[in-house]
């Protein structure tokens, strides 16, 4: 098993699931919109090329973002947790040739299945570390020290996108784009639904059996 790609609107976990599968289960966890956030912050020619995109909640046209994912996986030698790569059907097609070309491919694809209402919940209580990109929520999953990072200790900020009406110009954009990555995945039968309303014990435990990983104490 070397590449799972984690699909799911925006809230939806898919950061919480890789940080859980990479700190566990030994993976990569490859997450293009932590990739952007840095860039920005760190104000590389990438980043400055992304700005405009992102502060208006549109995604990064495929040319940059597949060129940046090429130049970050030619090092990564441990199985790859995509989080947020691939959006539409154009990044998929350049995924499964960069892949092809390192003998390898994507092998299972987990599709977060979150209600709108809870979705729109979530966000407004998320916080994010700038450092490592940590994410938590105030009520269901709040950091040890109020507005700290547990693992950096760095102070916790909540995402500009995540304001209610960038919010749902995401949700907008996944709903679009992420219906015909469900087909292009789905005429592959890889893919596997995850409802994650609510219980994340209950997704941890769903997953770990559908990637046939051993469970942990
Ligand atoms: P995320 O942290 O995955 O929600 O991504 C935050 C923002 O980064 C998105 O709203 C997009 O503007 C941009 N982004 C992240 N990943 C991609 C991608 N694969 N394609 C295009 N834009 C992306």
């Amino acid at each position: 098993m070397h590449n799972i790609i984690v699909i799911g609107a925006p809230g939806s976990g898919k950061g919480t699931l890789s940080r859980f599968l990479q700190n566990e289960y030994g993976f990569y966890h490859l997450a293009t919109g932590d990739i952007i956030r840095n860039n920005i912050k760190n104000k590389t020619k990438f980043g400055q090329q992304c700005l405009n995109y992102v502060s208006q909640a549109l995604l990064v046209p495929d040319n940059l973002i597949i060129k940046m994912v090429e130049s970050q996986i030619a090092t990564i030698k441990k199985p790859i947790i995509w989080d947020g790569f691939p959006r539409t059907v154009g990044q998929a097609n350049a995924l499964d040739i960069m892949l092809t070309q390192r003998r390898s491919k994507i092998d299972k694809v987990l599709c977060l299945d979150v209600d709108d209402e809870v979705l729109l919940a979530r966000i407004a209580g998320r916080l994010i570390c700038p450092t490592c990109n940590r994410v938590f929520n105030i009520i269901k999953m709040p950091p040890k020290v109020t507005n700290y990072c547990d693992d950096c200790k760095s102070q916790l900020q909540s995402r500009s996108d995540d304001d209610p009406a960038k919010f749902r110009v995401r949700l907008q954009a996944y709903h679009t784009y992420g219906q015909a990555l469900l087909d292009y995945y789905g005429k592959q039968k890889i893919i596997h639904h995850i409802t994650s309303n609510d219980n994340w014990v209950k997704v941890k435990v769903k997953v770990i059996k559908i990637l046939d990983l051993s469970q942990h104490d």
